[in-house]
Formats: structure tokens, C-alpha cells, sequence
């Protein structure tokens, strides 16, 4: 068999590392709300994460598998939500989501707008089972 496009996605070292860190920021969050909660038992971990944050979902999600397995944490879900780029108005108030790199008003064309969402990377909720 022969692949088209031998290309493949080798993610590199200083990327992975990043999420690694990430990933770590998360769990110890976590770790200060069980505290919080008397040990209660977290299912699952809801990150929030903006595409301009040069964060890799992927790569994200295998980090933190990688630092919660074989712990008190485990079993311990992560849920990605991504947020694509949005802009506002400064002009009409016209709130649109940024596709290709056309930050241009949509509504009436100004090119007077700013960024209000898009970089997040945040922690967006947790579930905890009731005991
Ligand atoms: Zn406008």
C-alpha cells in the first residue's frame, strides 16, 4: 500500500511540552477544588480553550491522560470546548466570527474592530459525583 502524501503530523517536542504544562496547570486546579470539596470525587474536567492560544486539542488531551493515569484521579475525563475568533464592532456593535483572517465588519463594513474572543484558556467547569 502506498500512502499519497507521506507527510505525517510528528508533533514536536517543544509543542508537546507546552501542553504537558497545560495539562499539569489543569489537573492542579483540580486537585485545589477536591480539597476544596473534602475529596470529593471529580468525573471529568471542562477546559475552554480559543484558537488564537496556540494550543493543540490533541496533543492537550493526550498530555493529560498521560498525567492521570495510575493516580488517585483516575478515572478523570477532559472536555475540550474550542472557541473560534470573534470580533465586535467598535463601529455598530456587530458581533461575527472571524473566518480567514477577514476582520472587516460584516455588517457595515468597518474596519474598526477588536478581538473578544478567541484566546481563552480557561477552565470551564467540573463534574463531581455525588456521594
Ligand atoms: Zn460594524
Amino acid at each position: 500500500m502506498v500512502f499519497p502524501s507521506p507527510q505525517p503530523q510528528v508533533p514536536s517536542p517543544c509543542s508537546s511540552m507546552h501542553e504537558l504544562s497545560i495539562a499539569n496547570s489543569i489537573l492542579e486546579a483540580v486537585c485545589k477544588e477536591r480539597e476544596r470539596l473534602n475529596g470529593a470525587r471529580v468525573t471529568k474536567v471542562g477546559v475552554r480553550i480559543g484558537e488564537l492560544a496556540g494550543v493543540d486539542p490533541d496533543a492537550l488531551s493526550f498530555g493529560f491522560e498521560v498525567l492521570v493515569k495510575d493516580t488517585e484521579l483516575e478515572p478523570l475525563a477532559l472536555a475540550i470546548e474550542f472557541v473560534s475568533r470573534r470580533h465586535e464592532c467598535s463601529h455598530c456593535g456587530h458581533v461575527f466570527t472571524v473566518v480567514d483572517y477577514r476582520m472587516d465588519c460584516l455588517a457595515c463594513g468597518s474596519k474598526e474592530t477588536r478581538c473578544i474572543s478567541g484566546d481563552e484558556l480557561e477552565l470551564a467547569y467540573l463534574e463531581v459525583e455525588e456521594s
